[in-house]
């Protein structure tokens, strides 16, 4: 069972730590290959191309047979129809125009990556997961790979080998020996090359911060070479600011346009499916938020974590995003000040209805620091779609009905 393995996150099961979003960035494989290139994981020669006209001359700088493949954030390509081989630049060229628009599980297809073309003797499968329970990066390889690893796992459990590294002790090269020898990969060549690659992907794994690096398949050519055939590359999101060449990495294209937007503001912003769109201060009272408008009978359209700050700029990006989602029918403020004084988080609001038209009814809930001055800030500005509320449920109960209503 790999149900250790880290899966492809979606919006409703991104884990929420105390204080803090966890995400992943997931990066195609042609830039999961320049990661690889740039730790020495030999690959095979590429370029990118978001047009036929590009795939003609890319394949045309390259020489020869080559492959066009789908650049898209989700796996199974081959069988979905999104690789394809071409004999000429012209092929490639027809080729690319049959992916580019493709619509492979949801994902469109903008990008193909073009490489030379690789005669394949066999297909490997070689990974490095942060295994959670353990605490430690779990290394997996077996000589079956190409296909999906979780039928591999299911059909022939033994025949992969699983290996955890201590990150205190880092990688030493008996890890790579266990790995081949295991799996019983004979020639001695193959041993070595894939042993030093099993040191390279540690090197890029831990380098890069990362959550998961695959390859898939790890082949071994005609002419007895290994190389990383494909690439799934995912890293630890709460690592990218020590990383900002991987951070610039991020397609915003592909992610929701409302969280792109979002992130563009620096706004923590999670979309979710409802009418009510939630803010609060602190990701605990912000996802306690998210509960109790459930609880109340409504569905929330965000999860929204202004943070420690309440100044107008903040709460004006979070209000724009927010209200760009055409789901929304209400907006519901939670706040406990703290250190974050309610007051001035009144007066941030305040300035913000100033500076954009909201027509929708916004229910303000302020409680802790200044939260009677805050309120009469809010009353006393008069605007007839602001409603104060004192508690934490009557704001989500005042929020779920005015939902309704509007
Ligand atoms: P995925 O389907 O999204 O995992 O994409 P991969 O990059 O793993 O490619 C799927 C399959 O296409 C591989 O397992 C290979 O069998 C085949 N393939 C990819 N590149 C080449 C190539 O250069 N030459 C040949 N002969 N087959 C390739
Ligand atoms: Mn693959």
């Amino acid at each position: 069972m790999l149900a250790h393995l880290p899966t492809t996150e979606t919006a409703a099961n991104r884990i929420v730590r105390p204080g803090r979003l966890a995400r992943a960035l997931d990066l195609y494989e042609y830039q999961g290959k320049a990661l690889f290139a740039r730790y020495g994981i030999p690959v095979s020669e590429g370029r990118l191309a978001r047009s036929p006209r590009e795939a003609r001359a890319a394949a045309e700088e390259l020489g020869g047979p080559v492959v066009v493949k789908a650049q898209v954030l989700t796996g199974g390509r081959g069988k979905a129809g999104g690789i394809k081989l071409a004999q000429s630049a012209e092929e490639a060229e027809a080729r690319a125009a049959e992916i580019l628009g493709m619509d492979i599980r949801g994902h469109v297809v903008r990008k193909v990556w073009i490489e030379g073309a690789s005669d394949i003797e066999r297909e490997y499968y070689l990974s490095i997961a942060f295994d959670r329970s353990a605490k430690q990066p779990l290394f997996i390889f077996t000589t079956q790979g190409g296909v999906d690893i979780e039928e591999v796992a299911a059909s022939m459990p033994d025949a992969l080998v699983r290996l955890h590294v201590d990150p205190l002790e880092g990688y030493h090269p008996w890890h790579g020996r266990r790995l081949v020898y295991g799996a019983g990969v004979k020639e001695p060549s193959e041993q070595k090359q894939i042993a030093a690659i099993a040191e390279k992907l540690y090197a890029a794994f831990t380098g890069c911060e990362a959550m998961l690096t695959e390859i898939n398949p790890l082949i071994v050519t005609t002419s007895g070479e290994v190389r990383a055939l494909d690439s799934k590359f995912t890293v630890d999101d709460n690592a990218l600011f020590r990383h900002p060449d991987l951070a610039e990495l991020r397609d915003l294209d592909a992610a929701d346009p409302l969280e792109a937007l979002a992130r563009e503001k620096g706004v923590t912003y999670v979309k979710l499916d409802g009418e009510i769109g939630v803010l609060g201060n602190g990701a605990g009272l912000t996802m306690a938020t998210v509960d109790v408008v459930t609880f109340a009978g409504g569905r929330p359209a965000d999860f929204c974590d202004l943070g420690g700050g309440g100044d107008a700029q903040g709460v004006v990006d979070a209000l724009e995003v927010i209200t760009r989602d055409p789901q929304v029918r209400s907006i519901f403020f939670n706040i406990f000040g703290g250190i974050t004084r309610c007051d001035e988080v009144a007066r941030g609001i305040l300035q913000a209805l100033e500076r954009m038209r909201i027509a929708l009814p916004i229910v303000v809930r302020l409680d802790g620091t200044n939260a009677e001055e805050g309120r009469r800030l809010l009353e006393e500005a008069s605007a007839s779609n602001l409603y104060a509320e004192a508690t934490m449920l009557e704001g989500a109960r005042r929020s779920v009905e005015l939902a309704s209503v509007t």
